[in-house]
């Protein structure tokens, strides 16, 4: 799992072309290995590549075809919602979801970070908080419910601080889930 790195002063194109180039170059570790990549969506600080779906979807559909298979989409919570991609209403859950089906498609999205968020939508701010406690708050209860999210696996990364750890983040997830 990797965010894909930044475009300095190049541009997004620019970022874009290089990401596909770097993956082509271990494309024969990467067939034989039988890893998978999964490129994580990240809040878009600076010139950071991979906050928007499309960007994503390019580098997917710019490698080769028998690679295409060994890379996915990790979408990460806290980073999505920095990005502009709204999880804290049923109806922007919903926009977001069909987003991801306009783009790289729900088969691609193979993991999750859980993270709730201390910055607005689409602060481009890459501060998680605990879950439930931040601006994304009450939207997890739509979020983890929703039939296209809910099967997919979690990963929590929430930080660890006077609030609590992880395990205080889980009873806060299973709280949401109904
Ligand atoms: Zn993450």
């Amino acid at each position: 799992m990797l965010h894909v790195g930044k475009s300095k002063d190049t541009g997004t194109e620019a970022g874009i072309a290089s990401v596909i180039k770097g993956i082509a170059s271990v494309r024969d570790e990467l067939l034989s290995s039988g890893v998978m990549l999964l490129f994580e969506t990240v809040a878009g600080q600076g010139s950071e590549v991979g906050a928007k779906f499309e960007d994503l979807n390019r580098i997917i559909e710019g490698l080769p075809l028998d690679l295409r298979s060994h890379v996915g989409v990790c979408l990460d919570t806290c980073h999505v919602w920095s990005a502009g991609y709204d999880l804290s209403t049923k109806e922007g859950i919903e926009t977001t979801v069909n987003a991801i089906k306009r783009t790289f498609g729900l088969e691609k999205l193979k993991a999750i970070h859980l993270n709730d968020a201390k910055g607005v939508l689409g602060a481009h701010l890459d501060r998680h908080e605990h879950i439930g406690l931040g601006t994304i708050g009450k939207g997890f209860g739509h979020f983890l419910n929703h039939p296209a999210i809910a099967p997919i696996p979690k990963i929590l990364e929430t930080p660890d601080d006077e609030q609590g750890g992880f395990a205080e983040d889980l009873v806060r997830v299973k709280e949401f889930l109904h």
